[in-house]
């Protein structure tokens, strides 16, 4: 009855059900073990009307006009450039740390003196990874790179992951660095912006498809089961013989037989506020004060016009599989030689294609994934559209 049968309706689930049935007339079933589509950039609105992100703030950007294009066929988008302020010292100051931060922390004496040395090492415009700064010998630069390692890295790493900085791989610091610029934006893509109607509704729109149907609140292994030994997949106790598309965790797939791959996940914390807004911009970072690692006011990245507002506080916590959700792969050499063990074993299975920020244990953001499945599904089907 179905050509393929996907695993997970998160934003790659959703892209190749969507080219699979748009352009190759294929018929496609969606197993999703929530009660809703659209993984976890799933919002609905809450109680009091207001629109939320229920599994953290999801802010759209990317430099890849192919990924804006393609998703612009499924939803307008209203215009928003990120900001976010943390919590350094007392002050609210610009994250990335830039020289706009700089200025607000520091004497104008000694700001002026690290912004001259800054633009001279580095230039302008340039971003600088914080264990890139640290790597400086001048004394001046090396005093700033403590600082800003201390006060905007150092706790808010330990909170997020448990770890310090330097214990993970350097890309995940990298994706915040020191921004030498006085551009307050947290992103500089050149495509930006928040779906018009919610994540959700764009997802509606890309599942609309007729050959496209969807099954909520099931694990798939429920209905099938794979035989990695004789490469076979059994759908409701009959052989399936078309594709499967798996976007849930690697190590579930094959359970555990390798050991379970970390992960960190979160606690969100929601609020309401009887206030038309509460905090100045769309997210602040609590890097050195209280337990959780900020908070975000969904009205200002949706400029939703309702009464009162709502935010959320991300506290971390380990992950327990069955007992909360999976959300960062915890990128480090150790659990990276684990999943390479697992990866090996995905590609030896022909029928099964894994992708997404899970099944490939990698901290990709929204247009990544979406990049991902268009060129997954351009790199099997391109000769035939
Ligand atoms: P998912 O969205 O996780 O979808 C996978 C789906 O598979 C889920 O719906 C899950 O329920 C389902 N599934 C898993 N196992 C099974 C099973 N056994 N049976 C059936 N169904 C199953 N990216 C950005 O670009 N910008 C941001 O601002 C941003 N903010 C984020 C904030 C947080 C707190 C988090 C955690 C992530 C954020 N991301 C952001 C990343 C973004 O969420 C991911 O890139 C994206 O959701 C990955 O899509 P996916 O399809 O790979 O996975
Ligand atoms: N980070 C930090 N302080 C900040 C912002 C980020 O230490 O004020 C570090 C932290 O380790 C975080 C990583 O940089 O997990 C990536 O931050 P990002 O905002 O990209 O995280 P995400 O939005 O993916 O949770």
């Amino acid at each position: 009855m179905f050509d393929y049968i996907i695993v997970g309706a998160g934003f790659v689930g959703s892209t190749l059900a969507e080219r699979l049935a748009s352009q190759l007339n294929k018929k496609v079933l969606i197993i999703e073990q929530r009660n809703h589509i659209g993984g976890n950039a799933y919002d609905c609105y809450d109680e009091h009307g207001v629109l939320i992100h229920q599994y953290g703030p999801h802010i759209f950007h990317t430099r890849s006009k192919e990924v804006w294009d393609y998703l612009s066929q499924f939803t307008d988008w209203r215009t928003y450039q990120h900001e976010v302020l943390g919590l350094i010292d007392g002050h609210k100051v610009p994250v990335p740390f830039n020289l706009n931060s700089l200025h607000q922390l520091f004497p104008s004496s000694l700001a002026n003196r690290l912004e001259e040395k800054l633009i001279g090492h580095f230039g302008y415009n340039v971003k600088v990874p914080i264990l890139k700064l640290r790597e400086v010998s001048d004394s001046d630069l090396q005093y700033l790179a403590q600082y800003v390692y201390e006060k905007v890295f150092l706790n808010y790493t330990v909170k997020q992951w448990g770890v310090k900085p330097e214990e993970l791989d350097p890309t995940v610091t990298g994706r915040v660095p020191v921004y030498i610029s006085r551009d307050n934006r947290y992103f500089q893509d050149v495509y930006q912006g928040m779906p018009s109607h919610g994540y959700t509704k764009m997802f509606e729109r890309m599942l609309a498809h007729p050959n496209i149907k969807v099954m909520l609140n099931t694990d798939y292994k429920e209905l099938m089961a794979v035989d990695t030994e004789a490469q076979l997949i059994t759908f409701m106790n009959q052989p399936f013989e078309g594709k499967l598309i798996y976007t849930g965790p690697i190590d579930y797939f094959f359970d555990y037989k390798f050991g379970k791959l970390p992960y960190r996940s979160l606690r969100f914390q929601f609020e309401h506020w009887k206030d038309d807004l509460v905090q100045d911009v769309g997210t602040v970072n609590y890097n050195n004060n209280y337990n959780f690692t900020r908070m975000t006011e969904f009205k200002h990245l949706t400029g939703q016009k309702v009464d009162g507002s709502t935010t959320v506080k991300e506290f971390s916590q380990d992950y327990v599989p069955g007992q909360n959700d999976a959300y960062y792969p915890i990128k480090n050499d150790g659990n990276l030689e684990l999943y390479k063990k697992y990866k090996r074993l995905g590609d030896s299975i022909e029928p099964v294609i894994f992708a997404g920020r899970l099944a490939e244990y990698q901290y990709f953001d929204m247009d990544a994934v979406v990049a991902r499945a268009l060129g997954l599904f351009n790199q099997l089907y391109g000769d035939v559209i």
